[in-house]
């Protein structure tokens, strides 16, 4: 009985890290997996989140030549084997206090993005694919980061217009035809003249981002940045 009830006080009460500072950030994570998560903090790229080794300026060379659909975008932490491990509970099984896990981050890591957000908005699922998985992912840290940070959450203001096959194993290119078009804002008196924070769990290419925020923007968004858990380090195309 003690051993089950220490397990579940784990979730809720961290363990303290060794200088007490993260103890709050590290909720059902042991102290091994938590230091095997590659957290991104300042300097990165303003318009994707990359993180940078040394301060190069605002914005990476790849945003610089092509700027993204969407304004500015933060990552809590780069997605590599950790990070996949945990996020793939999140999405494939019915962890959702780890969302509670990943609102701290997000806050941390996109608290400028926050403090100018309007609304907050989840890269929605097909319905098929919701129906399979039971949850949207995206919501489930959207949701409480909205009620946290005091910003409208608007889960219905984005719907997938169509199917669109995995993203997985495809190019930087292939992912871009893959998804255009494929995001709509049906209801533009949500977004009309708001800055969305827009939310998802992992960027690689930044296509499916990209897609979204392109749809929020006809629908009449003034800006649309970006959050999300974990990014690749660099925007090559990376199969999930
Ligand atoms: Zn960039």
């Amino acid at each position: 009985m003690a051993g089950v009830i220490g397990r579940a006080l784990d979730l809720v009460f961290p363990p303290q890290t060794l200088d007490g500072s993260d103890g709050a950030q590290s909720v059902g994570l042991s102290a091994e997996a938590w230091a095997r998560i590659q957290f991104i903090s300042e300097p990165c790229c303003d318009g994707c989140g990359a993180p940078f080794e040394f301060d190069i300026g605002e914005r990476c060379t790849l945003c610089q030549a092509r700027p993204k659909a969407f304004a500015r975008a933060r990552a809590a932490c780069l997605y590599d084997e950790a990070s996949r491990d945990l996020i793939l509970k999140l999405k494939h099984a019915d962890r959702t206090e780890l969302s509670g896990l990943f609102v701290n981050w997000i806050t941390r890591a996109a608290a400028d993005l926050l403090a100018e957000a309007d609304a907050i908005v989840p890269v929605p699922l097909h319905r098929w694919r919701l129906l399979s998985r039971r949850y949207n992912q995206a919501a489930e840290i959207a949701r409480p980061l909205a009620r946290r940070c005091g910003a409208a959450y608007l889960p219905g203001a984005l719907v997938r217009a169509r199917h669109t096959a995995s993203q997985g194993g495809k190019s930087g290119s292939g992912r871009r035809r893959n998804v255009a078009g494929a995001f709509e804002a049906p209801d533009t008196r949500q977004v009309e003249g708001r800055r969305i924070l827009l939310i998802d769990d992992v960027l690689t290419t930044g296509a499916t981002a990209e897609a979204c925020a392109k749809a929020l923007l006809k629908a009449g968004a003034r800006a649309v940045d970006l959050a999300v858990l974990a990014r690749v380090r660099e925007a090559a195309p990376t199969a999930i």
